[in-house]
């Protein structure tokens, strides 16, 4: 039995037989051809490329279905590249000059190109590697006539095992039957691990070695909270998974009659739960799951995956979704929080040593007041419709608040002279989450409307750890004594001021922090979907004053993993069947302590 660490990007437990996809299922047949044959080479290749085309518009179209309209415009970069006239003009000068075989033509020219990109130093670009590799792969069927991998048409339950998968790939999996996905390559931003958590199938990305420990047929448990995988587990070990993911799915199932219940402590405090997403239609999923509104949309996923910026009616258009789908709930719209690991090719960004530390979220913004601008007023436009919020990310300093609103005010004086509506009082926000703010927070409450505090970012530059870099993972914790205090020196000069403070970060939506937050005064959670009913069911086992009491005791504790043991303790007091404890913290307390 092996454990495979790797990243997990789309949580849940699951155990199937592995499928593993090689890298070599598509042979390239002859090299070269003889010169008569040239012509017919070239009339293959035109053939090959209209049938992929018309392949990948279908799957754009169904995914956009499915998905949503961004998740399917990823495929807008394959169209683009498949009708691209440089690259077409490559392969037919390969086939004439060399007597290259169409297949040939197509593999040589795009591992090529994708050496362009595997080498390129923006992460955006090394991401797209497999965009091409897709390509390639759906272009050689064609000409060769290989059985494309029908990953589509399984017939019994599996986990998926590979190098990498690609965005179409994952797209057109059968959630039914592809219980998770573990792969050798990706971040948490790559197309794959968006597409997989739109889908709900657990993920694990940045498996060393994965296709080389497992074969097709091997018993595989995922766990996708976890980050990870394991490989020919003995029987215990499998009974041990299959009662944690059914145990899983029957708690799923009773916690959805907890849709409509408030999220109320036992003693009268209303605690207000609200959404994180990313894409317009994952509002349907949080109403769902009970969310009272979006609390975090994090609006630089309009540019992902997308080829060049969205212009000021892409943005309206997404805007006016989401506030029809809330029904009259409301939304904070989070203004883009590009730049650093969200890197997309139309911005050009300049590649720089310390990009967490970089000209990222509203300082790319407050450089770039023409783009900033665009999409503020797609939000004025948008607020008529509904209960609009906006919020910055990433404010450090006064300066940087003042000039947001500024930029705001003068969008606003804009819409004035053009007669376009909007709504004047708009509520204004920030995010706290760097420890510049959160260490003298009043100034910054006094000037806004609401602050969120995204302990993400809080945590990453509170403890100097990087978010994403699982070498350092262990460190990153939220169970900091500072962290701690932080929040708290927040909440406290929120009341002072009677604003409201939120959190946003990952923490909120983690059972084994709900009494810390409860005790140290937080009202308002936005947390993953998912995680709603959960946190939802806690807080209703629980009393403000008990609550109250564990935030105190935490306070006294100089250690993290104190605090963590003491936390997850009181949370199992009041919340006896939590899933998740029999592996995944027991796990994270070894790598603590
Ligand atoms: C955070 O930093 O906690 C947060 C909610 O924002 P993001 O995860 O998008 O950085
Ligand atoms: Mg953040």
């Amino acid at each position: 039995m092996d454990v495979l660490q790797g990243i997990g990007v789309s949580s849940g437990v699951a155990v199937a037989k592995a499928l593993v996809i090689s890298d070599d299922q598509l042979k390239i047949g002859s090299h070269t051809v003889a010169g008569t044959a040239v012509e017919a080479e070239k009339q293959k290749l035109q053939v090959a490329i209209a049938a992929s085309s018309e392949e990948v518009r279908e799957l754009r179209d169904q995914t956009s279905r499915h998905l949503g309209k961004e998740t399917g415009a990823i495929f807008d970069f394959h169209l683009g590249l498949l009708n691209d006239p440089e690259l077409i003009r490559t392969f037919i000068n390969l086939i004439n000059s060399q007597n290259y075989s169409a297949e040939y033509a197509v593999y040589r020219a795009l591992r090529d190109y994708a050496k362009i990109f595997t080498d390129h130093s923006d992460a955006y670009f090394r991401d797209r590697v497999k965009d091409i590799y897709d390509i390639e792969r759906r272009l050689l069927s064609k000409l060769t006539g290989a059985e494309r991998l029908r990953i589509g048409e399984l017939t019994e339950p599996v986990i998926l095992i590979a190098s990498d998968l690609t965005p179409s790939q994952t797209a057109s999996l059968d959630k039914t039957m592809v219980r998770g996905i573990a792969i050798e390559s990706g971040g948490k931003t790559s197309h794959t691990a968006i597409i997989a958590s739109s889908l709900g199938i657990p993920a694990v990305v940045g498996v060393d070695g994965i296709v080389h420990e497992v074969r097709t047929g091997d018993i595989i448990i995922i766990n996708g909270h976890e980050g990870k995988v394991t490989v020919d587990p003995d029987p215990l070990t499998i009974d041990e998974a299959r009662i944690l993911a059914e145990r899983q799915m029957r708690h799923a199932s009773e916690l959805e009659q907890l849709r409509d219940q408030p999220a109320r402590t036992k003693d009268g405090a209303d605690i207000t739960l609200m959404a994180n997403i990313e894409f317009p239609h994952e509002v349907d999923q949080a109403l769902q799951k009970g969310a009272l509104g979006i609390g975090l949309y994090r609006t630089e996923f309009l540019y992902l995956g997308h080829e060049k910026s969205p212009t000021e009616d892409d943005h309206y258009a997404a805007y006016t979704e989401v506030v029809r789908r809330l029904a009259g709930k409301p939304v904070v719209i989070r203004t883009l929080d590009l730049g650093a690991d969200k890197s997309t090719p139309h911005l050009d960004l300049p590649a720089e040593s310390n990009p967490f530390l970089g000209r990222r979220s509203i300082r790319l913004c407050l450089a770039n007041q023409d783009m900033f601008k665009v999409q503020l007023r797609a939000i004025l436009r948008a607020s008529v419709h509904g209960d609009v919020r906006i919020m910055f990310p990433m404010i450090c300093n006064m300066m940087e608040l003042r000039q947001a609103k500024m930029v705001l005010k003068d969008t606003m004086e804009d819409l004035d002279e053009e007669g376009i509506a909007y709504n004047r009082y708009i509520r204004v926000g920030m995010m706290i989450e760097v420890p510049s703010t959160a260490l003298m927070p009043k100034p910054y409450i006094r000037d806004s409307d609401f602050v969120s505090i995204g302990s993400n970012d809080l945590i990453q530059y509170t403890l100097a750890v990087d978010r994403g870099n699982q070498h350092v993972a262990s460190l990153f914790t939220g169970a900091h004594p500072a962290v701690i205090r932080l929040i708290r020196r927040v909440q406290r000069a929120g009341k002072a001021e009677a604003k409201n403070v939120s959190l946003c970060g990952e923490m909120g939506g983690d059972p084994d922090y709900t009494m810390l937050l409860v005790g140290l005064g937080l009202r308002t959670l936005s947390i993953t979907p998912n995680n709603i009913p959960e946190i939802k069911q806690l807080i209703r086992q629980i009393t403000v004053k008990q609550a109250e009491k564990v935030a105190n005791k935490t306070l006294k504790l100089e250690h993290a993993h104190h605090i963590l043991n003491l936390l997850h303790d009181e949370m199992r007091r009041y919340h006896p069947d939590y899933y998740r404890d029999d592996v995944s913290k027991l796990a994270h307390y070894s790598q603590e302590a």
